[in-house]
This record gives structure tokens, C-alpha cells and sequence, in this order.
């Protein structure tokens, strides 16, 4: 519509892959900002976040779809959308007022008016007597308060920011985002729309008027929640729980049900990226839930028990599930008959349990072990199957994959991965 700040609409993005391939990085996205909304894209890293943020700042173009900017189609990079990214992306031999200048070098301003627009900004951000430092004094919150200057001095329409709190440290985040609503919510921000990509949960809880969740391979927006708290909001009340755990159920929900239909469709797993996660994060995960009533949490609880955010948490929740050492469902995780065995065995039985969960639940591993049983020498070179792996998914994706199914077999001394030969072997060859 005409009174958006951004539309996005059915955008596709692929990039060239080996043999001519394509990889579909983002499939029918589609997104409205409006005036006065911050909106938080929430998914998990390689998603095709950054992508989008990309696309809409103008500096790539999509292979499908359209993207407009105050009703007018994005074709090049835009001129009143600012990006705050993650790493500060500082200049470290300019002073934190040339830092910030630099985003008005485009406008061609006068001199004496840049200076005053920058000096403005680094008041505002909370800089104020920082103006001649150099990045390098400066701690990572007031660095990251210098990329906020930088993308603010220009009086963007649109300010993107690409996951800006995930560098800092727990206090200096909280105070940054706690000072960027309060400076949002007073109208003293040039700026009229806000997305805030992240991968967490409560982040998004706390900052955000709506949130999209995204999903990966490809990244889409899966469904939206709208939060219908006031500002400042705060994060100890049953309301604020309730978004949470409304969120952890939607993306555990999907997730999980994809998971499962993978499991049961795929024949040798080469279609199936799993995301890399120790046997000790696993073993540590399942000793936790044995500790519990039931071997039962709830997922948001556990995380905050353990010290885990949600990029790092899913991963193990779905190992879990993938390993049928627990059941996710909703937004609880419960350890499985063979999950409390594992969790009461000693190392040799938690291996064999391990062993037997691998080739009958993890397609990948088990193709491999019948590749290695049914080869006379037993072994078999790393290409033979990063190959197969490379034509579903990315090249990093496929190494990630087959460097989890290594570290998973190498536990329950199934076969065996050698770096220097660059080659799998049966680890008891029968
Ligand atoms: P996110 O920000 O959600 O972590 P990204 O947008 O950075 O995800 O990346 C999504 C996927 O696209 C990844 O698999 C990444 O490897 C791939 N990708 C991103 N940029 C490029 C590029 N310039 N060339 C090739 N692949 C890319
Ligand atoms: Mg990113």
C-alpha cells in the first residue's frame, strides 16, 4: 500500500552454487513496515536475514518478486534506509565524530551543518563527549553506540539493524535496547519505521511491535505475532512470559514436524542438513532433563536454566528428537524411554544407545555405515559423500552436516572420520 514505508513482496534470492547450481536462499517473502513500527524478523542463523536486509537496504537485487520503498521499487541502494549492523564496522584511524560524518558524506552537506548533524546524533546516542576518541578507547557498547550515530545522522525513513546487541555483552545489550525504545518511544529518533533482526526470543519480546518469524532453507516468514504490550516492557511479567513461550511453541512446532517428515522420507539423509552439536552438549542437555520431574521442562525454562540461547538450544532440542532421546513438543521437551536409559547408563551403555539411535534414526549415518559395510576395504573417501550432500544443500551446509554425523559416529564408535587421509573407515571391521 501507498502509506507503507517498505513493501516486500513474493521476493526470491538464490546464489550461484557449484555446476551451475542454485542455492534458494529466500522463497515468497513477503513484509510490510509502517510508519511508527518496529517489526523483528526472528530465525535462526542462515536463514537469509542478512539477505533480505541486503535487498531492502538496496544493495543486492532479488531474482524474483518486487521490493518498494515509500510506494517507489527499490533498484539500488536507497537513500533513506540506514543499516546497523553487527560488528561495528568502525573506522578505526577516524574519531567517533568523523566515524559518524561518514554517513552524511553522501547528502553533500555543508561542512558546518554535518558537524552539527553528527554532533547532534552523538548527543542523542549518548556519545556526548566522545566526539574526538578513537574506536579502539571506546568499550563494544559504546562502539555499537557509534554504528547507532552513524546510521541515525542521516534521518533515515528506515533504520535496519542486523542482530546489533549479539557482540555485547548481557548488560551493555540490556542498556542499549532499554535506551533505543526509550528514545523511540519519546519521538526523539529521526526515524520512522524500525526491523530488528535477531535470533533471540525475548529480544524481539521486549523491542518489537510485531514479530515474523522466519524459517530456513528456504528462509520465509512463517507466521507473525503481534505483541500487544505497552513500552517499556517488562521482562518478569506473565504477559511477557506468555509471547515467549508463544514464539518457542510456533518455531519448535514447525521445526520439529519438518524434522520428523525428513526423518521418515529420507532414504540416505544427503537431503537432511543437521547443524553441528556435541555428544557433550547432547550428554549435558539429557543429564539436565534427568534431573527434572518426569525428565520434562518446559523449552523457554530450560534455556534460561542452562545458560543457552535459542540459536544454540534448537539445535540440541532437535538432535534430541532427531535421536528419539526426546520428544518436543509444543513448547516442552521430554526425555524418552531411551533418553532416561542413556541418562542413567554408564559411557559404555550411553555409547551402544547412541550406536543404535544413529542407524536407525539417522539416515545419513546409517547410509554411511552401509556404504563402509558393503566396500571390501571398508572405507570410503570424504568426497564420496560431501558430493551427495552438495546437491541439496550448500557447500558449508554439507561440511556442517557431515562434521556432525563424524563427531556423532566417533561417540558411538560406529565408523570413524581421518582428517590426514580425508577418509571414513569402519572402526571394527567385521
Ligand atoms: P542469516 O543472516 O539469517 O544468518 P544469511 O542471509 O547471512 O543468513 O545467509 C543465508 C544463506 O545464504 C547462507 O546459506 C549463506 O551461506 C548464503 N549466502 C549469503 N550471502 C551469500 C553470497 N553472497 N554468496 C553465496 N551464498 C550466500
Ligand atoms: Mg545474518
Amino acid at each position: 500500500m501507498a502509506n507503507d514505508l517498505l513493501s516486500v513482496e513474493h521476493v526470491r534470492r538464490t546464489f550461484p552454487r557449484g555446476g551451475g547450481e542454485e542455492l534458494l536462499v529466500l522463497d515468497d517473502v513477503n513484509l510490510t513496515l509502517k510508519e511508527g513500527e518496529i517489526v523483528g524478523l526472528l530465525g535462526r542463523s542462515g536463514s537469509g536475514k542478512s539477505t533480505l536486509l541486503r535487498l531492502i537496504a538496496g544493495l543486492s537485487r532479488p531474482q524474483g518478486g518486487s521490493l518498494s520503498y515509500l510506494g517507489a521499487p527499490i533498484e539500488g541502494p536507497v537513500q533513506g534506509v540506514s543499516m546497523v549492523f553487527q560488528g561495528f564496522a568502525l573506522f578505526p584511524w577516524l574519531t567517533v565524530l568523523e566515524n559518524v560524518q561518514l554517513g552524511l558524506e553522501a547528502l553533500n552537506l555543508p561542512p558546518r551543518v554535518m558537524r552539527e548533524r553528527a554532533l547532534a546524533a552523538i548527543d542523542l546516542i549518548g556519545l556526548d563527549g566522545y566526539e574526538s576518541a578513537y574506536p579502539r578507547e571506546l568499550s563494544g557498547g559504546m562502539r555499537q553506540r557509534v554504528g547507532f550515530a552513524r546510521a541515525v545522522v542521516v534521518h533515515p525513513n528506515i533504520l535496519l539493524m542486523d542482530e546489533p546487541f549479539s557482540a555485547l555483552d548481557v548488560l551493555t545489550a540490556e542498556n542499549l535496547r532499554t535506551d533505543l525504545v526509550e528514545l523511540w518511544g519519546n519521538g526523539k529518533l529521526p526515524i520512522k519505521g524500525i526491523i530488528l533482526v535477531t535470533h533471540n526470543i525475548e529480544e524481539a519480546v521486549l523491542m518489537c511491535d510485531r514479530v515474523l518469524l522466519f524459517s530456513s532453507n528456504p528462509g520465509r516468514v512463517a507466521s507473525e505475532i503481534k505483541i500487544d504490550l505497552p513500552q517499556p516492557r517488562d521482562r518478569t511479567t506473565a504477559q511477557f512470559e506468555q509471547y515467549v513461550d508463544q514464539i518457542y511453541v510456533e518455531m519448535t512446532a514447525r521445526r520439529v514436524e519438518r524434522l520428523r517428515q525428513q526423518q521418515a522420507t529420507s532414504t540416505t539423509g544427503t537431503d537432511m542438513p543437521l547443524t553441528h552439536v556435541s555428544p557433550s552438549q547432547i550428554s549435558g542437555l539429557v543429564e539436565a532433563l534427568s534431573a527434572l520431574a518426569d525428565g520434562k521442562a518446559d523449552l523457554p525454562d530450560i534455556a534460561y536454566d542452562q545458560e543457552l540461547e535459542v540459536d544454540e538450544l534448537f539445535p540440541v532440542a532437535e538432535a534430541m528428537q532427531l535421536l528419539r532421546l526426546a520428544d518436543v513438543e509444543g513448547g516442552d521437551i521430554k526425555l524418552t524411554h531411551m533418553g532416561k536409559r542413556f541418562a542413567d547408563g554408564e559411557l559404555n551403555e550411553r555409547k551402544e544407545i547412541f550406536s543404535r539411535a544413529l542407524v536407525n534414526h539417522v539416515p545419513l549415518a546409517a547410509h554411511i555405515k552401509k556404504v563402509l559395510d558393503e566396500r571390501a576395504s571398508h572405507s570410503a573417501p570424504k568426497t564420496r559423500f560431501l558430493d551427495e550432500l552438495e546437491d541439496h544443500m550448500a557447500e558449508d551446509t554439507a561440511e556442517e552436516t557431515l562434521k556432525t554425523v563424524v563427531s556423532w559416529a566417533r561417540f558411538a564408535e560406529l565408523f570413524s572420520y581421518d582428517d590426514d587421509t580425508a577418509a571414513f573407515s569402519l572402526e571394527n571391521p567385521t
